[in-house]
This record gives structure tokens, C-alpha cells and sequence, in this order.
């Protein structure tokens, strides 16, 4: 049976995957799925997202299945309604942070979690063998539910919003024309705090910059951030689940040092607690987090098995949250997802209780240097990449929760996966120097380049 569902959805290029007739059947085989219950149907800002979201409509009434219509929001604010609503599940148009011309279809269950991949399977199971339900009477749209102004009453139910206030925060935002736009520079006006907006028009050919903040397309931003003497920068990826944050020093705060820092304060206002986090992450959110009392579990890559894996937490009593690297932070007191608004929420809380810049807080955080690079692997079997140098390394101290992490000592260790999303593999390397990063970083990339021709030349 051929596989659809990525790490996050079915994702591809419109026109080439995504065409008509596959979202149409997609959408029957989730109707399907879902026979009986009801559900939302929301998207982002993506230029194919509407056209497409008509299409998931029809192939939804051909199967008789309730849904609704939650508009343009962030994927986190689709997830909030569907609880809210109390819905038993919905689809969100978006593909995230990709390049204008993807798209993709993410299903939510009950509580507007990411479905497991077991759940994903069986809807393959029905699109593969044309099992679509066909009801007496077609259903129809019941009509649109606002997605938003729940999704920001939630979050701003979470933090001390006097304390926020108090301290008369400046701040940018950078939502890549993507849905964060619709919702930050209400929750920051909500907040008391001055928000500068750029990039901040919705549009789905995403002109400012890619919708994935990367260190290369944020110079601007942290340029700004020093010229208006700002206390930090956030740039969301496209469809606002993730974001990057940017020092008053103009510094780019990864992710996981940014999630470490919130980790660190989450930790604080909720005692003891379990940090979910994706192997690619730096260890100083291990060290971090134990240092603070609480405790890490490492798991695969992909935001659907850290939402399963603090589920499971969550069920036995255990108060758990997560945080990826690329930007991504599970606050689970709010909800068990990645949250791009929540985080901002939650580091405006953060500076407020400590009484300290983002400068000084990523500071105090253990010095070690993370970065990461990809390289392109279509048409290539990219497990058999990584078998060829998993075993080239089988005597070195090396774990496969995800790709190989392979340990050169202590602290320093790189990781070869291949991208759950993209025809590419992704390498990450750490040291504690941003010198021997480079360095360590470009022989995996060679080893890496290395396997993949010698794959090519033998098909
Ligand atoms: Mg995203």
C-alpha cells in the first residue's frame, strides 16, 4: 500500500501531488473516516489553500459527514476551536512552512491534536481501497465558527497579563505574510505591549520571505530590532505553529535555546515536569531542564510523536510539555500542541517574572553552538543513506531514535535523518564552539553527499 502522511499531514506541490481529483478522493476518504461525527474544515494563507479547501468541502458532502467552516487562522487556533467547539476532529489546508507552491492536508482528532500515525493509516487504508461511504443525502457546510477570538482568550488566560502589562514591552512581529498575522498583533494589543508589524500582510505567494524562519532570512528583522530598540523579534513560520525569536541585541535565539529558556519558566510555575523533546534539539535543554528539577524524554523528530508521547504522560497524571528545535513549544496547560502565540505570550511572562532582557537570559544558558544544514536526496532511498552510515559508525557511542546521532565525545555529536516533509536529509551538529560546529557540520555533510552518489551511481 503506498504511503500519503508525512511527518505532518500529507504535504506536496499543487498540481503535481496535490491534484484535483486526489484532494477530492483524499477528502472522501476522510468523510469517511470520520462517518458520523463532526468536524472543521480551516486553512492558512496559501495562495491554493481556498481552492482547495472547496475541494476537501465536496469530497466531505459526498460523504455526508458535519463539518464547519473555520476560516483563515493559525493551524494552533484550527486545533483550539475544535475543543472549544467541542468538535470530534477537523482538516487544516496548510503546508506550514514550505515554499509557496506546497500544500498539504493535516486531520486533527478530538481534543484538535494531530492524529497518530495509526489513525493516519487508516485513512489510507479507505483512499487505497476505495472504501468512501455514500450517504442517502449529501451534507453541506453548517457554517463558518471564528477560530480566533477563543484561540487568543485562551492564551491570555495563561499568563499574568497585569505583570505583562507593567512592563511596557516593545516588540516586533514578522508573520512571513502568514497567518500569525490575523492573531499576534491582537494578542500583543491585548497585552499592553507596543508591537511594530512586518511582513504582517496575509498573502499566500509569501513576498517578504519564506515562510520558514531561518537564521539567512532573518538579518532584517534583527536589523530592526536594534534600530527601534526593541525587546525582542518574533518571526513565525507560515501557518503560525512555530517561531523563531531575536535578542534586543539583535542575536537570533534558536529554538531550542529560546524553548530551554521557557522550559526553564514553565518549570518554575508548575513545579516538577516532563520536557517531550525531538532528538534534533541541543542538549543544553537537557541539561537545562534537570538543572530546574525536571525531567527529559528524546524522542523522534515530528511534532504528531511529541503530542502523542505527552498525551500518554498527560494520561497518567504526569505534567508534561514539549519544545523542537525549529521553534516549536508544547504548552500544555493550554494545549497539547506547538503553539507560535502562546510562546510569545509565555516569553512576555518570562521577561516580566525575571525581570531580564532575552539577551541576558539566553546568556545564562549553557554555550553550546548548534546548527544545521540539508541537502537534497530525491529520488534516492534515504533510509539506505542512512543505514550505509549507521554502519560506518557502528563502533562509535551513536543512537537511532531518529536518522543517526552519532556522539565524537561529550558535547560534541552530529545527527543524519531524512526530512519527514522534503525530499531532502537533514544534518545537525553540535560543539562548543560555533569554529568546531562548522567544522563537524561540514564532514557530515560530506559523508552524507558522499553516500548519496554512491547510491545514484549503482541505480
Ligand atoms: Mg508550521
Amino acid at each position: 500500500m503506498g504511503k500519503l502522511f508525512g511527518t505532518n499531514g500529507v504535504r506536496g506541490v499543487f498540481g503535481e501531488l496535490l491534484q484535483l481529483d486526489f484532494i477530492y478522493n483524499l477528502a472522501r476518504a476522510i468523510g469517511t473516516y470520520f462517518n458520523g461525527k463532526e468536524i472543521l474544515v480551516g486553512s492558512d494563507t496559501r495562495h491554493t489553500s481556498e481552492l482547495i479547501k472547496k475541494v476537501v468541502f465536496a469530497g466531505l458532502s459526498s460523504t455526508g459527514v458535519t463539518f464547519y467552516d473555520s476560516g483563515i487562522a493559525p493551524t494552533p487556533a484550527h486545533q483550539y476551536a475544535v475543543k472549544y467547539y467541542n468538535l470530534d476532529g477537523g482538516v487544516i489546508v496548510t503546508a506550514s512552512h514550505n515554499p509557496p507552491e506546497y500544500n498539504g492536508i493535516k486531520l486533527l482528532g478530538k481534543n484538535g491534536d494531530e492524529i497518530p500515525h495509526s489513525e493516519e493509516d487508516k485513512v489510507e487504508e479507505i483512499f487505497f481501497e476505495e472504501r468512501y461511504v455514500k450517504p442517502e443525502k449529501l451534507s453541506k457546510c453548517k457554517g463558518f465558527i471564528d477560530a480566533i477570538e477563543p484561540y487568543i482568550n485562551g492564551i491570555i488566560s495563561h499568563v499574568d497579563q497585569e505583570k505583562i502589562k507593567r512592563k511596557g514591552f516593545k516588540i516586533i512581529i514578522d508573520p512571513a505574510c502568514g497567518t500569525a498575522s490575523l492573531c499576534a498583533p491582537k494578542l500583543t494589543k491585548i497585552l499592553g505591549v507596543k508591537t511594530y508589524q512586518i511582513n504582517s500582510n496575509p498573502d499566500g505567494f509569501f513576498p517578504s520571505r519564506e515562510p520558514e524562519p531561518l537564521r539567512e532570512n532573518l538579518k532584517e528583522l534583527s536589523n530592526f530590532v536594534v534600530e527601534t530598540n526593541s525587546d525582542f523579534a518574533i518571526a513565525f513560520d507560515g501557518d503560525a505553529d512555530r517561531a523563531i525569536f531575536i535578542d534586543n541585541k539583535g542575536n537570533v535565539v534558536w529554538g531550542d535555546r529560546s524553548g530551554a529558556i521557557l522550559s526553564k519558566h514553565v518549570l518554575k510555575k508548575h513545579g516538577k515536569g516532563i520536557l517531550v523533546v525531538g532528538v534534533s534539539a541541543s542538549s543544553l535543554v537537557e541539561k537545562v531542564v534537570k538543572s530546574q528539577g525536571g525531567d527529559v524524554i528524546w524522542t523522534k523528530v515530528g511534532s504528531v510523536i511529541i503530542t502523542e508521547k505527552i498525551n500518554e504522560l498527560l494520561a497518567k497524571g504526569v505534567f508534561a510539555f514539549g519544545l523542537e528545535e525549529n521553534g516549536g513549544f508544547f504548552y500544555t496547560p493550554h494545549q497539547p500542541t506547538r503553539d507560535g502565540c502562546m510562546s510569545l505570550a509565555l516569553m512576555l511572562e518570562t521577561l516580566a517574572e525575571e525581570n531580564k532582557t532575552l539577551y541576558e537570559l539566553n546568556k545564562e544558558l549553557p554555550s553550546l553552538f548548534m546548527l544545521k544544514t540539508k541537502i537534497e536526496a530525491k529520488n534516492i532511498d534515504r533510509e539506505k543513506v542512512i543505514e550505509n552510515i549507521a554502519n560506518k559508525f557502528k563502533n562509535y557511542r551513536h543512537d537511532r531514535i531518529d536518522g543517526i546521532r552519532v556522539w565524537i565525545n561529550e558535547i560534541e555529536w552530529f545527527l543524519i535523518r531524512p526530512s519527514g516533509t522534503e525530499p531532502i536529509i537533514r544534518i545537525f551538529a553540535e560543539s562548543d564552539s560555533e569554529e568546531k560546529t562548522k567544522e563537524i557540520l561540514k564532514y557530515a555533510y560530506e559523508i552524507t553527499k558522499d553516500e548519496i552518489n554512491k547510491l545514484s551511481l549503482k541505480q
